[in-house]
């Protein structure tokens, strides 16, 4: 449907929005703003049609209003997708556009990068609307949110490893990351550094020679990455790659990544669960970029206590994995509930 995706409330509103002089076509979804302003990323990907980007901004502008509410921020949820122009575009003219529908709103979408979209796209954006952050700001918090997102996901691993294999730490752990771009790069990182043993692909080659070199990572295909028997599966690349193709052929014992909207449908993660493997989802262990740019918008920010914050998501996991133990759903599914009986305005 237009106004949302099955089994969940409808989107408050999705504004579509046109500017023939600069290419912009884009979609701004506002899914809930009961804990207050819908706050989520700009996407600028090729979009196949206008009905994919559409269903795109349906499913991460919910996902947005679920990672808030669990990372317990004043803010609901929304993103925006942009379909990227074909051809050579004026970037500077597709994101003032872009910066002129966000205004419109009036503050009930706040904006900030995504996939595709860089910090040299929001400050653009920030010369024609107040609604944006992600921004590096003289003497002040802020900026790129992905080193934050790997830390929330690193940690939770950590908190999963624990947890779920009986790991106190991470040394000699196998864990294979789709995706090595500014989260999985970052996240690669942090897990060498604890002695993890890393297993990499992504479709730029540069990136896996460099992790090769760097981390000693063992380079696979993409086409192999998510079948490799693993401890841990990160997946750090775009949504939907947990579903019925990939599920059977899976060889890990828990998934924990970056990636917004892993599930294809509600119903993969009962067939991760019937597997055996427990998967930890994707808002809840993603927020650390949100509660970066969430501080920064506030202008509250500092790198200690929002690391310290990020850190927190560890917390959540651990009580995710206590709560199915009692309730016997689904991680996928407690997530999910756990969620929903958060979008009210907080106390
Ligand atoms: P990015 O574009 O920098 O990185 C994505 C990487 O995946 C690229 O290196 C790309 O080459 C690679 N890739 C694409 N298709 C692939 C495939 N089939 N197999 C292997 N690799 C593939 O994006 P990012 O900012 O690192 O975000 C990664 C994911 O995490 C996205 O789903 C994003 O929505 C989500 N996320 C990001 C943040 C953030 O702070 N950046 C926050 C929350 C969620």
């Amino acid at each position: 449907s237009f106004f949302g995706l099955p089994h969940q409330a409808p989107h408050e509103r999705v504004l579509i929005a046109a500017d023939a002089a600069s290419g912009l076509r884009t979609m701004i979804a506002v899914h809930s703003t009961a804990r207050g302003p819908a706050f989520g990323g700009c996407r600028l990907w090729a979009y196949e049609n206008d009905l994919a980007a559409h269903h795109d901004a349906l499913r991460l502008s919910q996902g947005m209003s679920m990672k808030n509410a669990l990372a317990g921020l004043p803010f609901g949820g929304g993103k925006a997708v942009i379909v990227k122009p074909k051809g050579d575009f004026d970037r500077a003219a597709l994101f003032a556009a872009f910066a002129r529908a966000v205004d419109s709103l009036q503050g009930a979408y706040i904006t900030a990068e995504d996939v595709g979209t860089t910090t040299a796209d929001m400050r653009g954006v920030q010369a024609l609307t107040q609604y944006v952050s992600g921004i590096p700001r003289e003497g002040a918090f802020g900026g790129d949110p992905s080193p934050k997102t790997a830390w929330g996901v690193f940690v939770s691993i950590q908190a999963g490893a624990k947890m779920v294999l009986g790991r106190s730490d991470l040394q000699g752990l196998k864990v294979a990351i789709q995706g090595l771009g500014a989260v999985g790069w970052h996240l690669a990182e942090f897990l060498h550094k604890a002695g993890a043993q890393l297993i990499v692909a992504d479709i730029d080659p540069a990136k896996t020679a460099k992790a090769q070199a760097q981390f000693g990572a063992t380079v696979v295909g993409v086409e192999q990455i998510l079948a490799v028997p693993c401890d841990v599966l990160a997946p750090c690349a775009l949504g939907a790659s947990l579903n019925a193709t990939s599920i059977p052929a899976l060889q890990t014992k828990l998934i924990c990544g970056a990636a917004n909207n892993q599930l294809a449908l509600p119903a993969d993660g009962d067939a991760l669960a019937k597997q055996g493997i427990t998967y930890l989802p994707d808002y809840l262990v993603n927020a650390g970029g949100i509660i970066s740019v969430a501080r920064e918008y506030r202008n509250e920010g500092e790198e200690g206590a929002v690391m310290a914050e990020v850190s927190r998501i560890a917390e959540r996991v651990d009580e995710l994995l206590a709560r199915i133990k009692t309730s016997g759903r689904t991680p996928a599914a407690e997530a999910d509930a756990w969620a929903q009986s958060l979008l009210v305005k907080p106390a």
